[in-house]
C-alpha cells in the first residue's frame, strides 16, 4: 500500500504539484502565443503587407519566435512526460495485475486524482493479492486432504490383488478402502457445502419448531457415537419456541455436537444447555475434553484448521468454518470458552425469540 504522506512532505507535495501544473500551462500557453505570432508575421510577409525594409528585423523577430517555439516545445513535452509518469506507472501495474502479478505497486507522491487513482489501485492490488493468496492456501490444503486418502485406498487396492491373502487380511484392507473412501466422500461434500454457504447458495427457509426438541434429535442422530464412548448425557432443554432454520441449525448442532463428542474422553461428561435471554437464545455445548489452547482458540473456525492432529482422520478441519458460515448467515453469535486438559464450551446466540 503507498504510505500517507507525513503532513510537511504533504504540503511540499501540494505546492510541487500546482507549480508543476502550473509550469505546463505557462509553457504550453508561450508555445501556441508563439505559434500564431510566427503564423500571422509569416503570412503577411507572403502577401506584402509589409515594408521590404522591414525585412531585416522581421526575419530576426521570426528566427527569434522559431527558436522560441522550439525551446517552449521541447519544455512543454518534457513537462508533460513528467507529469504523465504515474498514468505510466498505472498502466504498468494494470498490465501486470492482468498477467497476475499483484505485487506490484505504484509509487507516488501525488496528493490529487492521479494520487488518489494510483492509492485506490494499490488496495484493489493488496486485496486481490491476498486473495490469490487465499486461493493458493485453499488448494494446497484440499490437494493435501485429498491425498492421504487416496494413497491409502491406493495401496489397499494393490494390496487386495494379491491372491493369498488370509480372509482377516482382506476384510482388513477392504474396511482400509472403504473408510479412505468415506472420507474422501464427505470431505468434496463438506468442501462443496462451504462454498455454498459463502457464496450465498443456500436457501434459509424459516419455521417455527421446538428448539429443545430440535436439539435432542440432534443428540439422538448421533446417539451410537456418544454411546460407544459411554458419555454421560446432561441436559437442560427447557421448552422454546424458536423461528428460524431448522435445517441450518441442525447443521450446526451436529457439528459442535460430534466436536464434543470426538474430544471427549471415555466416561467423559457432554452438557447440553437451553437458556432464554429478553432478546435471544442462548445454546451451551460443553465436553470434558482434550480442550483448545488460547492460541489455537482465534484459528479453529479457519478452513482447514486443526488444533488436535490426535482425531485428524476423523475429521477435515472444516466443521467450524461451516459453523462459521451458517452462524453469519443467520445474524447469530458464536463464542469458545476452553480450559486444555479440562474441556470446551462453546455458545450459540441466537436472534428474534417468539
Ligand atoms: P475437525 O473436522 O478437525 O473436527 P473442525 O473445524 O470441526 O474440524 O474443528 C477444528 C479444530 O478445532 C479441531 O480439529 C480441534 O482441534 C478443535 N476443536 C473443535 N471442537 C473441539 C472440542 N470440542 N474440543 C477440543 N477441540 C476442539
Amino acid at each position: 500500500m503507498t504510505p500517507p504522506l507525513q503532513p510537511g512532505r504533504r504540503e511540499v507535495a501540494v505546492k510541487l504539484n500546482i507549480y508543476f501544473r502550473m509550469l505546463v500551462l505557462v509553457f504550453g500557453l508561450t508555445f501556441s502565443l508563439q505559434l500564431i505570432m510566427f503564423c500571422v508575421l509569416y503570412l503577411a510577409d507572403r502577401n506584402g503587407l509589409l515594408q521590404s525594409e522591414q525585412n531585416a528585423g522581421l526575419i530576426t523577430l521570426l528566427a527569434l519566435l522559431a527558436g522560441g517555439m522550439a525551446i517552449s516545445l521541447v519544455l512543454t513535452v518534457c513537462i508533460y512526460r513528467l507529469a504523465l509518469l504515474p498514468m505510466r506507472q498505472i498502466l504498468h501495474a494494470i498490465d501486470q495485475a492482468g498477467q497476475g502479478n499483484f505485487n506490484v505497486r505504484i509509487k507516488t507522491d501525488d496528493t490529487h486524482e492521479i494520487g488518489l487513482l494510483a492509492a485506490n489501485i494499490n488496495k484493489m492490488l493488496e486485496s486481490l493479492g491476498s486473495l490469490e493468496t487465499m486461493r493458493n492456501d485453499f488448494i494446497a490444503n484440499v490437494s493435501h486432504e485429498f491425498k492421504t486418502p487416496l494413497a491409502s485406498i491406493q495401496g489397499a487396492a494393490a494390496l487386495l490383488q494379491s491372491e493369498d491373502l488370509t480372509p482377516e487380511e482382506r476384510r482388513r484392507y477392504a474396511g482400509l478402502v472403504y473408510s479412505s473412501a468415506k472420507r474422501l466422500s464427505s470431505l468434496s461434500s463438506n468442501i462443496l457445502e462451504l462454498s455454498k454457504l459463502e457464496h450465498g447458495e443456500v436457501q434459509v427457509n424459516k419455521s417455527e419448531f421446538m428448539l429443545d426438541e430440535h436439539l435432542r434429535q440432534a443428540l439422538l442422530l448421533l446417539q451410537s457415537d456418544w454411546q460407544q464412548k459411554g458419555l454421560e448425557l446432561n441436559l437442560e432443554l427447557p421448552e422454546v419456541k424458536y423461528y428460524g432454520s431448522d435445517e441450518l441449525l441442525m447443521q450446526v448442532w451436529l457439528n459442535l455436537l460430534g466436536n464434543a463428542i470426538k474430544f471427549s474422553p471415555a466416561g467423559g461428561k457432554l452438557s447440553v444447555t437451553l437458556e432464554k435471554l429478553p432478546s435471544a437464545v442462548a445454546v451451551t455445548i460443553s465436553d470434558e475434553g482434550v480442550g483448545i489452547a488460547p492460541a489455537d482458540q482465534k484459528l479453529i473456525f479457519e478452513k482447514f484448521y486443526q488444533a488436535d492432529t490426535s482425531h485428524k482422520t476423523e475429521g477435515n478441519g472444516l466443521g467450524l468454518a461451516m459453523v462459521r458460515q451458517i452462524i453469519s448467515i443467520l445474524g447469530a453469535d458464536i463464542s469458545v470458552e476452553s480450559w486444555p486438559g479440562r474441556g470446551s464450551s462453546f455458545t450459540v446466540l441466537l436472534p428474534e425469540v417468539q
